[in-house]
């Protein structure tokens, strides 16, 4: 069936919890998906790419654009400024794409209040021992980063509650697919499907 507007999907999990190789994943493998390139004021790992992984930018410029009303959402996650542009995710929008945010609790909250019609799915580590090893591993970081990051997940996965779907990321395999069920039920939801193309195709008189 064709669509008008694609939909958004918010997605969070405490750090370490492998939400970005899923996301990753997911765009790779899965047709007419897309992630939302966001902005951040975090300097780049080894390996990420400019527009890419993230837009880098320097503070007063992050400033800049909560100024303008250029993000949906922003957020100061683990010491750095993330933000979402509400240009590119509305142009992905209305290309008829479905758009991930992979953003942190804070942001979902935001987008919980201005698109509430978004599908919000929580992303948990098998156990929380995996979750530090993943972190521990991560030779990028530093302890101290590491150590801030483990705090606040006890912080991020309270908020598990306030999501439509939990996905328990044991194997990468099994978890890309109940994302990819996810998109697909979305995609047919009643509240979402376009209705005047049925209307038209089905129900009007000659
Ligand atoms: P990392 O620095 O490890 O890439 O990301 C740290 C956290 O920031 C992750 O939980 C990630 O989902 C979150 N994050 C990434 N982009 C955004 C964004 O645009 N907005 C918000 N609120 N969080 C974001």
């Amino acid at each position: 069936m064709r669509r008008n507007r694609g939909n958004l999907f918010v997605i969070s999990a405490p750090s370490g919890a492998g939400k970005t190789t899923l996301c990753a994943m997911l765009c790779e493998t899965f047709p007419n998906v897309r992630h939302s390139v966001s902005y951040t004021t975090r300097a780049p790992r080894p390996g990420e790419t400019n527009d890419v992984h993230y837009t880098f930018v320097y503070a007063d410029e992050f400033r800049t654009m909560i100024g303008k009303g250029e993000f949906i959402e922003w957020a100061e996650v683990h010491g750095n400024f993330y933000g979402t542009s509400r240009k590119r995710i509305e142009e992905m929008m209305h290309a008829g794409l479905d758009v991930i945010l992979d953003i942190d609790v804070q942001g979902a909250k935001q987008m919980r209040e201005k698109v509430p019609d978004s599908t919000f799915v929580f992303i948990l580590p098998p156990s929380m021992d995996v979750l530090r090893e993943r972190l521990t591993g991560r030779m990028s970081d530093s302890d101290e980063v590491i150590r801030r990051r483990l705090k606040n997940a006890g912080d991020e996965i309270r908020e598990y509650k306030n999501y439509n779907y939990v996905i328990v990321n044991d194997t990468l395999e099994a978890a890309l697919k109940e994302l990819i069920s996810i998109i697909i039920a979305e995609r047919v939801k009643i509240s979402k499907v376009d209705r005047d193309w049925i209307e038209r195709n089905f129900l009007k008189e000659e």
